[in-house]
């Protein structure tokens, strides 16, 4: 029998629409904007994402299985709360995040001057330094659902190593 790795990585993916009239949560920090993300929970895409990575480097499933969208417990619910959720079963599972890495695609608003602070949010709900935490900011090219402004996605990765 082989030894256990002592490391895992996970890919997280979300997107959700565009809509008037939500607010724009990304990676826990409100934007102003007129459009928000729509969803059953406040749709924070970076949050899920990062859920989804964590959970796929544990091997415990997806946020969907775990968080399903037709469960009322869920509405509008505040994302940050599922990801403190995800990150203590992935440490009840043995394992802690080393870091993340980030690639949210929006055409609009412009990111730039609010990744700093998506960096420090997303350090502090994972209990990593802001340097581990990666956040890249890339408009559709005005090409696609990204680009035309109809929907906001987030990519992630994350690195994971076994708790001694
Ligand atoms: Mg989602």
């Amino acid at each position: 029998m082989t030894a256990q790795p002592k490391l895992r990585i996970g890919l997280g993916e979300d997107s959700h629409r565009l809509v008037l009239a939500r607010p724009l949560i990304l990676g826990g920090v409100r934007i102003p904007y007129d459009y928000g993300l729509a969803g059953h929970s406040d749709a924070d895409v970076v949050l899920h994402a990062i859920a989804d990575a964590l959970l796929g480097a544990a091997g415990l499933g997806d946020i969907g299985e775990l968080f399903p969208d037709k469960d009322p417990a869920y509405k509008d619910v505040d994302s940050t709360s599922l990801l403190q959720d995800v990150l203590q079963r992935v440490q009840d599972a043995g394992w802690r995040p080393v870091n993340v890495d980030l690639v949210i695609h929006a055409q609009r608003p412009h990111l730039s001057e609010y990744k700093p602070k998506i960096q420090e949010r997303v350090a502090d709900l994972l209990g990593i330094p802001p340097t581990a935490v990666g956040v890249k900011a890339k408009t559709g090219e005005g090409v696609g659902a990204v680009g035309r402004g109809e929907v906001i996605r987030c990519h992630a990765v994350v690195l994971l190593e076994a708790a001694e």
